[in-house]
């Protein structure tokens, strides 16, 4: 009888191999990584490494750019190369490590609201130097809007118009633009969490209680946003309302955009994220259709009485599990805000 049998031999085999991929393993090994963890962004998981992160930055874009959301966002749990501090250790990594030295350094801006973890803000570009922007997320303080049951939990719409609005926050100000988040909770930044618990400390800009009278609460906003639209009469502005309560209950509609009727910038700035819509979704949902509308409805309060050009957006309804299901991952979230960012984009550099 054969002393080795089969299986052994096989098992054998499978070792040596194993043990060839530990060593090659070991070899890249001298290039340092690590494992990302909740809550890390690249310029805190450079600095925790001990690197200067802004040296390193575009270094590390370029290391690990297929691991990354967005070409900018970690994904935890996953591994990561980290680019060697010191420029001499390593030949094989030496001629990159000389074109950072030639990278122009990276601009960042420190925007509080947007919570510890997100504060920093990277400048992409000055695509948007010189616009004003108002976001408004529906809803806040002693209202939150439509209401969702989730398991045993409730879920509120101005929790989740809140994150959008953040992020899209962000975006714009990556660009460069002012933004103006109208709507405020000093403790909730961004986040990722699925569940975003309710709250009812958010102010109206720059610290005042949201009255809970609806006329009243409407009124605050198109004060303050009429106030600060005279201040920068003269530049480019647009406001941008979000809600996710939209009338598509039932219906098979993801997002509604609504402009006034009279305004054709108004109009412009919604058929402008619309039609971004329309392109996203071609290509990260070929196998979805896009329903989205975009109607005039003057009837509503806040697009009749504000001053500047704005769009007023229904990214579905909380209380639809369809919807729920979607807006409950913060990748979603995030990719609503990007696209709504696009479409800004699309607005101003189609002027
Ligand atoms: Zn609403």
């Amino acid at each position: 009888m054969n002393p080795y049998p089969s299986f052994l031999i096989r098992t054998l085999g499978i070792l040596i191999f194993v043990f060839g991929m530990t060593m090659s393993g070991l070899a890249q090994d001298s290039l340092q990584t690590v494992i990302a963890e909740k809550g890390d962004g690249i310029l805190s998981l450079l600095r925790k490494q001990g690197i200067d992160p802004y040296a390193s930055y575009d270094d590390f874009i370029a290391m690990n750019l297929d691991n990354l959301r967005d070409g900018v966002h970690l994904y935890a749990g996953r591994e990561y190369q980290i680019p060697l501090a010191d420029l001499n250790t390593v030949a094989i990594v030496d001629s990159i490590q000389r074109k950072t030295a030639e990278v122009k350094s990276i601009k960042t801006r420190e925007i509080p609201i947007l919570g510890k973890e997100h504060a920093t803000v990277l400048i992409k570009s000055d695509r948007l130097a010189g616009t004003v922007y108002y976001l408004i997320s529906g809803h806040g303080g002693p209202d939150p809007g439509a209401m969702g049951k989730l398991g045993g939990k409730t879920i509120a719409e101005d929790e989740y118009a809140y994150d959008i609005t953040l992020r899209l926050a962000r975006e714009l100000i990556s660009h460069g633009a002012m933004v103006y988040v109208i709507i405020r909770d000093e403790n909730d930044g961004i986040r990722d969490e699925r569940i975003l618990e309710i709250d009812r400390d958010e102010v109206a800009y720059l610290n005042n209680p949201i009255p809970l009278n609806q006329v009243k609460r409407l009124k605050q906003r198109v004060d303050i946003v009429n106030r600060l639209y005279e201040r920068h009469r003269g530049s480019y502005q647009r406001l941008i309302v979000t809600h996710i309560d939209s009338r598509s209950v039932g219906q098979n509609i993801d997002v509604f955009f609504y402009h006034h009727e009279k305004s054709k910038n108004g109009k412009k700035l919604a058929e402008s994220i619309h039609k971004t819509f329309q392109k996203n979704y071609k290509k990260y949902q070929p196998n979805r259709v896009y329903s989205g509308t975009f109607e005039d409805r003057t009837s509503l309060y806040l697009v009749k009485k504000t001053h500047p050009a704005m769009t007023f957006i229904e990214v579905g309804n909380i209380r639809n599990k369809k919807d729920q299901r979607r807006i409950l991952v913060h990748e979603n979230r995030q990719a609503l805000a990007k696209w709504i960012s696009e479409g800004v984009l699309l607005d101003y550099e189609g002027e």
